[in-house]
């Protein structure tokens, strides 16, 4: 019998995780069901408790849920209580464990898909939400020379520096040039406006630096905006999709799948990128 594993979410058709994880089950063999499980606001716990009730092995989470999952499950991983979210469960004779994969998945993605070299970095992170209290422990753990986190909502970012002893927190219009990563953490290209990343950002902040976009598909706008800015080069967050999915694979199936090949597929459906160099070498 194949083991049951799920995403749940709101929304969550658009999600990406079951053709991803259809795609590393196969290298291995394994044999598995992996299913988009809606939930409205306020229906977490009782989705998830149903679905483990009924022999499900294994729960992604994203958004709204990632942070009641975290107080949900029975325990928590350092990386999971650090991010304070969590995006993946493993269920065990201790009960449920949550996860987070999302720090791991973009430092394997910039290191090693877009070979950008972070020990000694100066990075800039932009966004104080969810997404990037989950990377700033992982990042923080490559040694980068400064990891400064700017938000529109300066109380946010301010807040969130604060819980991580290395991470400075800088107003927007107080951003100088010098960095050699910036990363979008943002969900300013929902809106699909640069024209915000206009308004905050100083001209000259991406001059030579290498531009990350956590976003993918056609919505993601903050690689053109760096471009146009001088960036020296540039990626989306879908190699960090797939590369936060091996995680939680790996968790759940004690197998490291290749990720290249994955990216690769899903990059000519979901997001073309020609600017992107990494996966078409
Ligand atoms: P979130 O918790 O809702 O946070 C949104 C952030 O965007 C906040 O910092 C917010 O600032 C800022 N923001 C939103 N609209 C803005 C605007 N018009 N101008 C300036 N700032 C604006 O969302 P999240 O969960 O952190 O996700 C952020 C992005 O990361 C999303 O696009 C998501 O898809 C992406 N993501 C990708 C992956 C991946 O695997 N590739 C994983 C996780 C997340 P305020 O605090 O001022 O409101």
């Amino acid at each position: 019998m194949s083991g049951r594993y799920a995403v749940i979410g709101h929304p969550i058709a658009h999600s990406r995780s079951p053709e991803i994880h259809a795609a590393f089950a196969e290298q291995f063999g394994i044999d598995l069901c992996y299913e988009r499980r809606p939930a409205e606001p306020g229906a977490f716990a009782a989705s998830a408790q149903a679905f483990f009730d009924a022999g499900g092995l294994g729960l992604n989470v994203t958004v709204p849920f990632k942070e009641e999952a975290c107080s949900w499950v029975s325990q928590t991983s350092a990386g999971a209580a650090a991010a304070r979210a969590v995006n993946t469960i493993v269920v065990g004779p201790e009960g449920t464990t949550g996860h987070n994969t999302d720090g791991p998945g973009l430092v394997a993605d910039l290191t090693g898909g877009c070979g950008v070299a972070l020990e000694g970095a100066r990075i800039l992170l932009l966004g104080a939400g969810g997404a990037a209290a989950g990377v700033l422990a992982p990042l923080l753990a490559q040694c980068p020379a400064t990891l400064v986190l700017a938000n529109r909502t300066e109380a946010r970012a301010a807040a969130l520096a604060g819980r991580f002893p290395g991470v400075q927190a800088c107003r927007f219009s107080a951003l100088e040039p010098g960095f050699d990563l910036v990363i979008n953490a943002t969900a300013i290209g929902l809106s699909g406006d640069q024209a915000d990343f206009l308004r905050y950002l100083p001209d000259d902040l991406l001059a030579d630096a290498f531009a990350y976009d956590m976003m993918y598909g056609p919505q993601a706008s903050f690689g053109a905006f760096a471009r146009a800015q001088g960036a020296r080069d540039t990626a989306d967050g879908l190699g960090m999709l797939v590369e936060q999915a091996a995680g939680a694979f790996t968790l759940w199936h004690g197998e490291t799948p290749d990720t290249r090949l994955v990216i690769a597929a899903l990059r000519d459906v979901v997001a073309p990128d020609p600017d992107r160099r990494s996966d078409h070498e």
